[in-house]
C-alpha cells in the first residue's frame, strides 16, 4: 500500500537520511526502529509532508503523494508529545479535522462518537485535555487522526512519554484497534521490546539508512550484517 523509493533529506549540509526504499503491505504493521537521531522523526514527517523531500517518490495506494500537501495524502500522524488543542473538549479536538472537510454536524458527531469508542475514551469527550492522564490524551490523539479515516497511520513514538504500565496497556491496543480496522501502520520507537511485541515487521535504521527490513525473529535470529547484530544486541 505504500511504497518509498529513493528518499533522501538534508539539513544544509548534513544528511539526514539517504537511500531510504520500502514497501508496506495494505494492513501490515511496521516498526521503525533505531537509535536517537537516526532520522526516524525526520523520515515520518516527510511521509506525511510536513517536511520537504531532496530526492525520492512516496506512492499510496498506487497514487504518488510525494507532491501533495499534508491534508491531502491520505495520512494520519500521531506525535510523542499529544498535540491536543488546549481549549477544545475531546470530542472538539477529534472533530477538529471533520470541521476542515465541512462534514455535516449529524454525521461528525456520529463519527466521533464512533472513534472515541473505540479507543474507549466516550465517556471522556466533554472533558478539556488538562483534565486527562497522559495515556488519555494519546488516546484522543489517536482517535483524532482516525476519525478523517487515513490509507496510512504515521506514530512517533506515541508511548514513549508515559508511565511502563500506561505503555503496555496502549500498546496492546492500539495492535488491537491496528488489526480491526486493517489499518496500514508505520510506528516509530527506539524501544526494541515494544517493536519487537507489536510489529509484522521491522525496519531496523541506523545513521540515515534502513539496515534490514523483517520480523523480529529474523532480526533475532539472521542480523544481515555486523551493525545490524551490533544494535540489536546493544538493546538486549
Ligand atoms: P529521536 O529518537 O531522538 O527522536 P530521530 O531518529 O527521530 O531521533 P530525527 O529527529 O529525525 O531523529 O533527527 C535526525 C537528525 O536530523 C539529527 O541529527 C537531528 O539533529 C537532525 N535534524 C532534525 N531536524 C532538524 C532541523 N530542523 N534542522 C537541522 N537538523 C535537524
Ligand atoms: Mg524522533
Amino acid at each position: 500500500a505504500v511504497s518509498l523509493r529513493g528518499l533522501a533529506k538534508r539539513f544544509g549540509e548534513t544528511s539526514v537520511f539517504a537511500d531510504i526504499d520500502a514497501d508496506i503491505e495494505h494492513g501490515e504493521f511496521i516498526t521503525l526502529l533505531g537509535p536517537s537521531g537516526c532520522g526516524k522523526s525526520t523520515l515520518l514527517r516527510a511521509i506525511a509532508g510536513l517536511t520537504s523531500l531532496d530526492a525520492g517518490s512516496i506512492h499510496i495506494g498506487g497514487d504518488d503523494i510525494t507532491r501533495l500537501p499534508p491534508q491531502r495524502r491520505g495520512v494520519g500522524m500521531v506525535f510523542q508529545h499529544y498535540a491536543l488543542f488546549p481549549n477544545l473538549k475531546v470530542a472538539d479536538n477529534v472533530a477538529f479535522g471533520l470541521r476542515m472537510q465541512k462534514v455535516p454536524g449529524d454525521e461528525r458527531a456520529r463519527r466521533v462518537d464512533e472513534v472515541l469508542r473505540l479507543v474507549e475514551m466516550q465517556d471522556q469527550a466533554h472533558k478539556f485535555p488538562h483534565q486527562l492522564s497522559g495515556g488519555q490524551c494519546q488516546r484522543v490523539a489517536l482517535a483524532r487522526s482516525l476519525v478523517v479515516e487515513p490509507k496510512v497511520l504515521l506514530m512517533d513514538e506515541p508511548l514513549s512519554a508515559l508511565d511502563a504500565r500506561i505503555r503496555r496497556h496502549l500498546r496492546d491496543q492500539i495492535r488491537e484497534i491496528q488489526k480491526t480496522l486493517g489499518l496500514t501502520t508505520l510506528f516509530v520507537t527506539h524501544d526494541q521490546e515494544e517493536a519487537m511485541l507489536m510489529s509484522d515487521r521491522v525496519f531496523l535504521m541506523h545513521q540515515g539508512r534502513i539496515l534490514q527490513k523483517d520480523t523480529a525473529e529474523v532480526l533475532y535470529t539472521r542480523p544481515r550484517d555486523e551493525n545490524a547484530a551490533g544494535f540489536m544486541g546493544h538493546y538486549c
